[in-house]
């Protein structure tokens, strides 16, 4: 079962990829946003890993809420509630308990695909997050499915993310800022996508 040690180790090592990968994801956002991407989450993250630290030992739902919701306070732009609500639910889900099986987890995360979907409206191939984050929880439930182990169901769910973050590059942005630029949106691939397949990874990581 994936323990909130486990929980809390995902949430810092996504905080690490995003400080690493920062530059990068700004890059991605000047071509088709307003090159802030890289910014927001960076704050966010770091403002999350600090809330986490000020709450001390919590419970999953308690821990995955206090980051959501230090998203929602500290990103502004489009990713902040996008983000923010995809932790909230995923807390909502789980409650507070010391730990969740890979089923929980699984039922956490397309409760987390869900929020942004009822948030941001995005279908496939509006060139946005959706799109490396779905085919990320469709991989990880199948695996389950098909009877893999949470370490391998989550290894599949990071190549369909990063699958799914490349196939951004040729689309239409038909939400967010990148949709203003209609086909000159083309060619670029998508800063929230890029995200999302680092939080993805940041699981496949950290999750045992
Ligand atoms: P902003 O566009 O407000 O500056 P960010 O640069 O932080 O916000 O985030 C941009 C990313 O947000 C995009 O690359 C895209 O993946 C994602 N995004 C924007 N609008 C939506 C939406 N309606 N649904 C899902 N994702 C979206
Ligand atoms: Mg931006
Ligand atoms: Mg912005």
């Amino acid at each position: 079962d994936v323990t909130t040690v486990a929980l809390d180790a995902w949430v810092r090592r996504f905080a690490e990829l995003i400080a690493q990968e920062r530059d990068h994801l700004t890059e991605l956002d000047s071509a088709i946003g307003d090159a802030d991407h890289g910014a927001n989450l960076d704050r966010g993250m770091t403002a999350a890993v600090a809330s986490l630290d000020d709450l001390g030992p919590a419970g999953a739902g308690p821990m995955l809420t206090k980051v959501g919701m230090t998203l929602v306070s500290t990103v502004g732009g489009a990713s902040g509630p996008l983000y923010g609500t995809l932790f909230l639910r995923m807390g909502t889900v789980l409650g507070d308990v010391p730990s969740v099986s890979a089923e929980q987890l699984g039922a956490a995360l397309r409760a987390g695909l869900d929020g942004v979907v009822a948030r941001g409206k995005a279908q496939a191939e509006d060139k946005t997050m959706y799109d490396a984050f779905a085919p990320a929880v469709d991989a990880f439930e199948a695996g389950l499915k098909d009877g893999l182990g949470l370490a391998d169901a989550l290894g599949r769910a990071r190549a369909a993310a990063d699958e799914g973050r490349d196939a951004t590059t040729p689309m239409l942005a038909r939400k967010g800022r990148a949709s203003y630029l209609g086909e000159r949106s083309v060619g670029h691939q998508d800063p929230g996508a890029t995200s999302v397949a680092l939080l993805v990874a940041a699981a496949a990581d950290t999750l045992r």
